[in-house]
């Protein structure tokens, strides 16, 4: 099932969103500068990453995620890593699975959970305190 951009940012924000610590009491994004969310920040990029998958297995997924979005993000160091994905900052790679959930729902794909692995596999996440 083919989606608009705009119809899956809609449903990606309203599943993570929704359960993202970050989220205030009246529904608005509570952080200091919301363009801080890389998800929604690169949400073409994520897009397109997602776009360019045709699998029902959700790694080439993730895997796309990773090489589409994360070096274009302006946290991501030369080497690859990533401080704000290892403070558990990211909403993009913190809240993996139910973003994968909200694919399922645009695409009404169904993927294979054995397969997966790494940062997102567990839920209910939390995204970790802010540096000082
Ligand atoms: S940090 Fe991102 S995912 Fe969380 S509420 Fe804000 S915009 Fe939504
Ligand atoms: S994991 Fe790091 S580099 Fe990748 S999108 Fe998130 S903040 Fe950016």
């Amino acid at each position: 099932m083919e989606r608009s951009l705009g119809e899956l940012e809609v449903i990606i924000r309203n599943r993570i969103c929704a359960v993202c610590s970050e989220r205030t009491l009246d529904g608005n994004c509570g952080l200091e500068d919301t363009g801080a969310c890389a998800l929604f920040r690169l949400f073409p990029q994520v897009a397109q990453a997602i776009q360019s998958v045709h699998s029902d297995d959700i790694n080439p997924y993730i895997e796309a995620i990773r090489r589409m979005v994360c070096p274009v993000c302006a946290d991501q160091a030369p080497d690859g890593s990533c401080e704000t994905r290892q403070q558990v900052q990211c909403a993009l790679d913190a809240y993996l699975v139910l973003i994968v959930d909200a694919i399922e729902e645009a695409t009404g794909k169904t993927f294979d959970r054995q397969a997966l692995n790494g940062p997102g596999a567990s839920q209910p996440v939390t995204l970790g305190p802010p540096i000082q």
